[in-house]
C-alpha cells in the first residue's frame, strides 16, 4: 500500500471543504475531490443563501426566524455565532469571484418560506450552489498551498494513540492509499442517499459521518432528517426538485386528481415543507397517485420563471402544460451529524468537521431555508482560520486499517437499506415499524463479508439513526412520530438535540 504524508487533510471539496482549504493557508492541504467539482450537494443547491443584510433585517430577526423554524430546539449561541458572521460570508464568496445577483452594494434579496423578510441572495438566477461551487473550486485551483487530488475517496480513519491521524483512500480500480496527516478534516456532504428517495447526489450517502461513528466520536440530532414535499417521481437517482417557488405562484398538489392539502391545513399547498411532506407521504402511503398540477404556470408566461422545472419535466417526457407533474417527498437533508463546536472541533483529537456531515446545533429539529450553505461557508472558514492559527499537533503514523473493497451501490444490500430506511424513516414514523427495520438492518448486517466494510458502517449509522428515532418520544420539527404526535416541552431548548456517544 502506498503511504503518504500530509499536513491538513480535507476529505470532500463542496462549500464547506473549500472554505476550510482556502482559509488554511500558509499551511499546506490535501484535498479529497473524488468525481471532481460537480459531484456535491453545492452545485445543485438552487433557492440561495441567507444573509441578514438588507434595510430592516437584523442578526435578532434572521436567529428568531431559525430558532423558530427549528421547533425550539437550536443552539441560540451557535445560531447568533453564525447568523452573525453572514456578512463576512457573503465578503469572502465576493473575494472568490462570485457575482450575486443585483448591484454590488444591493444585492437582490428575496423572500423564502420561514424568513420573516427577504434575505435570500442568489447567483446566476436559480444556479447559486453551482455559481458558489464554480468561484470557490476556481480560487482553490489556483491557490499554491492546496492540493487536489480528484481519484481518492476516503474509505477509514487511521487512528493513534493521540487520536485520529489520517484517513485511508481508495481509488476507484481498488488501490489504496494511507494518508498519514496531522489534521483531519471531513467535509463530507449528507446522508440523503441512505433512503430509496432523495434529492442528494450520490456521493451523499453518510459515508464521513459513518466512519466518524464508527470510531467513537460524538454526534447529535441523527433523528432529523428534512424531507423535501415535491421531487419528480422518476427513474433517475438523485430524484430532480421543483421548487416550492411552484406552489408560491399558484400550483397545487392532487391525489388522483383531487386537491388535498386545503383539508389538512389552513395555509393549504403553502403549508411548511414538513407538513406538506407529511400530508404526500401519507397519500402515497394509500396507494394514491401524487402530483403537481402547475398547468396554469406552464400554459402563462409565469412558466419563464421556471426554466429548471421545465427542464427537469422535458427530459423525463413530461409537458407541464399539459399534464399534471409526477411526485413524491424526498429525503433533502441532515440536520444531525457529528458534534463540533463554532470551529469544527471535534469530540477526537486531530479530526475535525464541517459542512453538512456535521452538527453545530443552527438548525436543531428542522433546517430554516437557506441557512446550511450559509453554515457551510461560516464554519467552514472558521475551521480553516482555527488550523492556520492554532497550536500545531505532532504528526503520528497511525494504524492502517484493512483495505475494505471500494463501496459498490449497485449492490443489493445497498438498495434494501435504502428501502427499509425509507419505510421506516420517512415523514411518518412509529416505534413498530422503527424496530422492525432495526431487526431487518440487524439480518442484512449478518450477510456481509468482512470486506464490506463500507456498507457496514453505512447500516451501523443507519440503525444509530433509528435508535435515536425510537428514543424521541415526541413529534418535533421533521422528526414526526405518529404514536407521540405532540411536542414535548420539557425537552426545549438545545438540550433537546440530546449529543451522544452512538455506542
Ligand atoms: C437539490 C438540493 C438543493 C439545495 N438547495 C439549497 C439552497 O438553496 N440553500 C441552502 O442553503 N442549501 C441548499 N441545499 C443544501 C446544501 O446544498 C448542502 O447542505 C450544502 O451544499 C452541503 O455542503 P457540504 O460542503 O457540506 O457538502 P457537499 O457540497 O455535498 O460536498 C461534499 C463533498 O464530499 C465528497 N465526499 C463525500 N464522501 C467522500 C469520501 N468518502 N471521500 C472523499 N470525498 C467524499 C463529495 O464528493 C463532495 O466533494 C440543497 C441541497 C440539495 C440536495
Amino acid at each position: 500500500m502506498e503511504s503518504w504524508e500530509a499536513d491538513i487533510l480535507v476529505v470532500g471539496a463542496g462549500a464547506a471543504g473549500l472554505s476550510v482549504a482556502l482559509h488554511a493557508a500558509p499551511r499546506r492541504v490535501l484535498l479529497l475531490a473524488p468525481e471532481g467539482p460537480d459531484a456535491t450537494a453545492t452545485s445543485l443547491a438552487k433557492g440561495g443563501i441567507a444573509a441578514p443584510i438588507g434595510r430592516g433585517d437584523s442578526v435578532a430577526l434572521h436567529a428568531a426566524d431559525t430558532l423558530k423554524a427549528a421547533d425550539h430546539s437550536a443552539s441560540e449561541a451557535t445560531i447568533t455565532s453564525i447568523v452573525s458572521a453572514a456578512g463576512g460570508a457573503i465578503d469572502f464568496l465576493r473575494e472568490s469571484g462570485l457575482r450575486f445577483d443585483g448591484a454590488t452594494d444591493a444585492p437582490h434579496l428575496h423572500l423564502e418560506a420561514g424568513h420573516s423578510i427577504p434575505r435570500i441572495l442568489h447567483a446566476d438566477g436559480d444556479r447559486t450552489g453551482a455559481a458558489i461551487q464554480q468561484a470557490l473550486w476556481a480560487r482553490t485551483r489556483e491557490s499554491a498551498h492546496v492540493t487536489i487530488r480528484r481519484d481518492l475517496e476516503a474509505v477509514d480513519l487511521l487512528t493513534g494513540p493521540d487520536g485520529v491521524a489520517g484517513a485511508l483512500a481508495v481509488r476507484a480500480g481498488g488501490s489504496a492509499v494511507a494518508i498519514h496527516a496531522t489534521e483531519t478534516v471531513l467535509a463530507t456532504g449528507g446522508i440523503g442517499q441512505l433512503f430509496a428517495a432523495t434529492t442528494n447526489p450520490l456521493h451523499a450517502s453518510g459515508h464521513g459521518l459513518a466512519i466518524a461513528l464508527a470510531h467513537g466520536a460524538a454526534v447529535a440530532g441523527l433523528e432529523f432528517v428534512q424531507f423535501h414535499p415535491t421531487a419528480l417521481r422518476c427513474d433517475s437517482d438523485p430524484l430532480p426538485l421543483l421548487t416550492e417557488a411552484l406552489r408560491g405562484a399558484g400550483a397545487r398538489l392532487i391525489a388522483d386528481g383531487r386537491a388535498f392539502m386545503a383539508a389538512i391545513d389552513p395555509r393549504g399547498d403553502l403549508a411548511p415543507r414538513d407538513v406538506v411532506a407529511r400530508a404526500v407521504w401519507s397519500e402515497q402511503s394509500a396507494g394514491r397517485e401524487v402530483a403537481l398540477d402547475a398547468t396554469g404556470i406552464f400554459r402563462s408566461d409565469a412558466g419563464a420563471e421556471f426554466p429548471g422545472a421545465l427542464a427537469a419535466c422535458v427530459a423525463h417526457g413530461i409537458d407541464p402544460a399539459r399534464t399534471p407533474i409526477p411526485v413524491t417527498c424526498a429525503a433533502h437533508y441532515h440536520m444531525g451529524g457529528i458534534a463540533i463546536d463554532a470551529s469544527g472541533h471535534t469530540s477526537l483529537p486531530g479530526l475535525w468537521a464541517v459542512g453538512e456531515v456535521a452538527h453545530t446545533g443552527l438548525h436543531g429539529a428542522n433546517r430554516l431555508a437557506s441557512n446550511s450553505l450559509l453554515e457551510a461557508v461560516v464554519v467552514g472558514s472558521a475551521a480553516g482560520r482555527a488550523l492556520a492559527e492554532g497550536p500545531r499537533r505532532e504528526r503520528r503514523i497511525g494504524t492502517r486499517p484493512a483495505v475494505p473493497a471500494p463501496f459498490d451501490a449497485s449492490r443489493p444490500e445497498w438498495r434494501r437499506l435504502r428501502e427499509i430506511l425509507w419505510s421506516a424513516m420517512g415523514p411518518v414514523r412509529r416505534d413498530a415499524g422503527l424496530a422492525d427495520a432495526l431487526l431487518q438492518l440487524e439480518r442484512l448486517e449478518s450477510t456481509l463479508a468482512p470486506a464490506q466494510r463500507p456498507l457496514a458502517l453505512r447500516v451501523a449509522l443507519a440503525q444509530s439513526m433509528i435508535r435515536a428515532a425510537r428514543a424521541r418520544h415526541e413529534s418535533r420539527g421533521a422528526h414526526w412520530r405518529a404514536d407521540y404526535p405532540n411536542r414535548d416541552r420539557r425537552r426545549d431548548g438545545a438540550d433537546a438535540l440530546g449529543i451522544m456517544r452512538a455506542h
